[in-house]
This record gives structure tokens, sequence and C-alpha cells, in this order.
């Protein structure tokens, strides 16, 4: 009752203290909520002439019993009263010069630190409503933020009508980069129609989505652009509950990339037997570097999913200052730069799989896997070398190795026989990492020995306690005569730095790990990224 007494007393306050209207001002009313202006009714039936959001300054022409004819963007046509704040309102900005017209094809810029930048075009006849004028350029409203045409390509107008027209009452917002040249498309007597095009890769807030469309406000009308032309930021690229392909890989890491610029690139470093593209991801800015990879052995996929989501989850934490048990992603990825390959052996992984068909020589295959269609035990590259043991570490003396090509164990006709470990070892001395994590399956064991000794022994093991205190998995025990060939074995004895083989899940025998595994998988390893990057060391 008080807030009531108040509310009127500061209400009749204001009225007093306004001056009166001179008679003739023309009368303008808010609209109270999102609503539309309709035709005179007709035989019974009234037509949209366009929707209106509320908070809109319309002007009054008559009013009648439930209805108020007003005047809004040259639509002439009626709200009704209930929708209206039946208040006099102050007349607008005078409109002298509130719309462009395009009198030539003109370019679509948006201001980058102080530049104005193109990123599309806009069509000769094409109507906007501007919001002002800077340095030679008109401004408009383009989705959440600016868009600028030259001042030369346009004229100005008092009154227009925006074709396509507004469309209130939307909420959902997203941020979206186009993929490819996109069209901007309007609403003309119900047919979609260009009023103008986005470049590739032009960053923009859509506001709504409708059918196969997204929506988009430019200059005070509705745009709309095709959903296939455009990504959506999601801030999770990841799903590593599924099944990961090699394809699903490329098209996670280039979304990856496609969203965070500032941050992530790619690299192709070599290509697999078949012809695939090894990719490595960077993440981070930072001078010290350090390497994790997974999927050398085919069967042990699930690794590339633990690379994966890593590389999806660190980059999302990025982009909104978040941090990871304790690990503040920015500061850490500022400093370093994590290089990930997810998938060292494409070729194998995809006859696990999906079968022998992915294999260029299906026949080759199938016979090297004894003519058996189900690869699901098997570990090496698809003409039968075990990438883990084509590396030049002790090569000469790996055990156990059957002599020929088979679905695993055998360690190649020479030490980097094999295009996706001659990949790995080119990478390797391009760069200068400071540690090495290779991702495999199964066992729950660490391995991190190869003849190092002395401070370098010390420095390393107490990495792997690190990683094992993380994970729970147990250090293997150094040993005097380790069997060599594995990519770690030769990065701890070629660039002296700490190598870590993380063998992640209980053992589940010759087959892939079941994605049930994936989340306890997660907790243990979901931080050793940030870890290792954030290590000092000598
Ligand atoms: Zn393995």
């Amino acid at each position: 009752m008080k807030k009531w007494l108040s509310i009127l007393f500061i209400s009749l306050l204001l009225a007093a203290s306004l001056p009166p209207l001179a008679p003739q001002a023309a009368v303008y009313v808010l609209t109270k909520t999102d609503t539309v202006i309709y035709s005179p009714p007709s035989g019974g039936n009234e037509a949209v002439l366009t929707p209106i959001a509320a908070n809109t300054n319309v002007k009054v022409i008559e009013e009648q019993e439930a209805r108020i004819r007003v005047t809004w963007q040259g639509v002439n046509g009626f709200i009704a009263r209930e929708n209206l704040l039946m208040e006099e309102n102050e007349e607008p900005a005078p409109p002298s010069s509130s719309f462009i017209r395009l009198e030539a094809d003109a370019e679509l810029l948006e201001k980058q630190h102080g530049t104005y930048v193109k990123t599309g075009r806009l069509l000769t006849g094409e109507v906007f409503k501007k919001t002002g004028t800077e340095n030679g350029y008109v401004s408009f409203v383009f989705g959440q933020t600016t868009g600028y045409v030259a001042e030369a390509a346009v004229s100005t107008l008092s009154e227009a009508s925006l074709a396509g027209g507004v469309q209130p009452g939307y909420t959902y917002q997203n941020r979206a980069i186009t993929r490819k040249t996109t069209d901007l498309l309007y609403s003309k007597n119900g047919t979609l129609t260009p009023l103008g095009r986005l470049q590739s890769g032009v960053a923009l807030d859509t506001r709504a989505a409708y059918r196969d469309y997204y929506i988009v406000d430019i200059g005070g009308r509705t745009a709309y652009i095709r959903k296939e032309d455009v990504t959506l930021y999601t801030g999770n690229y990841v799903d590593p509950f599924k099944t990961i392909t090699y394809t699903q890989m490329v098209q996670d890491l280039k979304e990856l990339v496609l969203w965070h610029p500032d941050i992530a690139s790619l690299e192709v470093i070599g290509k697999s037997v078949d012809g695939r593209d090894l990719y490595a991801l960077k993440l981070g800015t930072g001078k010290e570097e350090i390497l994790v990879n997974a999927s050398h052995h085919a069967r042990e996929h699930i690794t590339t999913n633990v690379v994966m989501e890593m590389a999806d989850q660190y980059a999302h934490l990025f982009k909104t200052n978040g941090s990871m048990n304790g690990y503040g992603v920015r500061s850490i990825l500022q400093k370093s730069a994590i290089y990930f390959v997810p998938m060292v052996n494409p070729d194998g992984v995809s006859l696990v799989q999906l079968g022998a068909g992915s294999a260029k020589n299906k026949a080759a295959a199938l016979k090297l896997n004894g003519g058996s269609s189900n690869f699901a035990a098997w570990k090496a590259n698809v003409r039968g070398v075990d990438l883990n043991r084509n590396y030049p570490a002790d090569w000469k003396n790996i055990c156990c190795d059957p002599g020929k090509p088979s679905s695993q164990n055998y360690k190649g006709p020479k030490a980097l026989s094999e295009p996706e470990a001659k990949a790995m070892a080119d990478f390797v001395q391009k760069r200068s990492f400071k540690t090495s994590a290779s991702y495999h399956s199964s066992g729950q064991i660490i391995f991190w020995h190869f003849y190092q000794s002395g401070a370098r022994k010390s420095r390393d093991l107490a990495i792997a306690r690190k990683v094992s205190q993380k994970t729970g998995y147990s250090l293997v025990a150094a040993r005097s005569n380790p069997s060599g060939g594995g990519f770690n074995d030769w990065f701890i004895q070629n660039e002296q730095k700490p190598g870590v083989t993380i063998e992640v899940s209980p053992y589940v025998g010759n087959r892939p790990v079941p994605l049930v595994y994936f989340s306890s998988i997660w907790q243990q390893n979901n931080s050793i990224g940030l870890m290792l990057a954030n290590e000092k060391i000598q």
C-alpha cells in the first residue's frame, strides 16, 4: 500500500513538472510488449502488416475504442490499445536522416582494433536504419555489434519502410562464424531474397533459429543465414563418449581452430601409408612446448578421445578464463603451448573401427588379418608394422618380433620405415619439446625409463611420480635392459627430456577399451596436459 502511494506521488510530481504539450505536436506512445501492427479489419479479417518490438515509439494518428491507428517506419495500421502505454511520449529524435539507402553495391565493414575491415557486401537499393556516422562511414546494428558502409555509397532518407521487417520475441542467441561465403537473405513477399553476402570466417551473433536458417538483425531488418553456412560456438565440440573416427576427429580439430584462432592452430605433419593427413593441434601461445600424442596403436583409439577432450576443454577454459584441478588454463597456455597429435595411426584406427573397406588395399589388409573381417585386435598400421616399435631406440634388439607384417609387434624392415613414425620423429626434431606424453591402453601403468641415469633419471622419475599421483597408475620399474623402439624410448634417448607412456584403462584383452570406461579414464587424466605444460624442465 505504502509503495503504491509513493509511486503515485512521484508520478504526480513528474506530471506537474513536465511542460504542457503544444496543441499541434504529434503524439507518440510506446508499445508495451512485442506485438503487431495490423490492417483495418475487412470482412472480419485482420492482416498483420508487421511485427513490432516492445518499447517502440509509434506516432498516434487516431484513437479508437480498443485500437489505435499509428504509423511507424512507413507502416500505417492498428495496434491493440492494451498493447500500448497510452501516456504521451516525447517525440523521438528528428527522423531527418534515420535511414540509408545503398546507391551502389557497398562493402560491409566491421571495426577490428580501430580499423574498418571488409566482411561482406550489401546490395544496391537496400534500405537500413542507421545508428550514426563516423569517419566517412555510416553505422547500423549488425547482430550484437555494429556494421558500417561508406557514406559515399548511400543516400539518407527520413522515412522508409524496412523490407522484411523486425520479428520480435526471440531470446535465443548464439555466436556464429560463417564457414564460407554466405548469403544474407530477407523475406520479400514470403520469398527469401539476398540483400547482401558475408565472407567466410565472419563472426556474428544470431538472434534466433528459424527452420533451416539463423536470424541476424541488420540495420533494423531481419536477415536470414542458412544454418549450413555457419558454425555455432558451443564450447564443446568433442563428444568423447562415442567412438571418434578419423573423419570426426578432423572435423572437430577444424572446429576448434575456427573458434580459437587466438590460441589454436592446426598443422599437417605428414601422411599415413594410405595418404591420410597426420594432424598436430597447437594450443597455447607460450614458448615452453610439450607434446601429447595418442593412438600409435590402432585398437587403443580411446586414447584419441582422451586427447581430443583435453584440447576441447582446455580451449574452452582458456576462452572463459577457467581452471581445471587448480590449473589456471589461461596463464599456463600463455606461458606454454601443448601440441596434440591425437591419432598417430589413422589407417590402423580406421581398420579397427570401420573394417577392411577403410583401407586403400582392402585385400592386403584382409590377408594380413588372416582373412578375418574383424579387426578389433589390430594394433599395427595398415601394412602391418607396429608403429611403437619403429623408432630408432635400440631398434636392433627389440624383443618378440614376428619378422614379417602382422596385426601387432612387427618392428618393420628398418627404423622409421613407416611414414607415421617418420612424421613424428621429424616433428619432434623440428621443435623443442620439454616433455612428451604418449597415450596407450591398457593396464593403468606408466612407462618412463629408457636408459637414463643420474640427474636425468631423478628428474624424469619426479615427473612420472606426479603423473602417477594424478592418475593413480603405477610406475613401471626402471629396467636395465628395456625393449626399445617405442616413441618415448626414442624421445627420452634423443631429446634427453622426460617422456611418459601412459597406459589408461584396466586390461580388457585384445580389443578396444569399451567406451563405458571413458568417464573414469577422463577423471584420472583430464589435467595431465596442463600439469606437464606447467612443469619446469631443465
Ligand atoms: Zn599401445
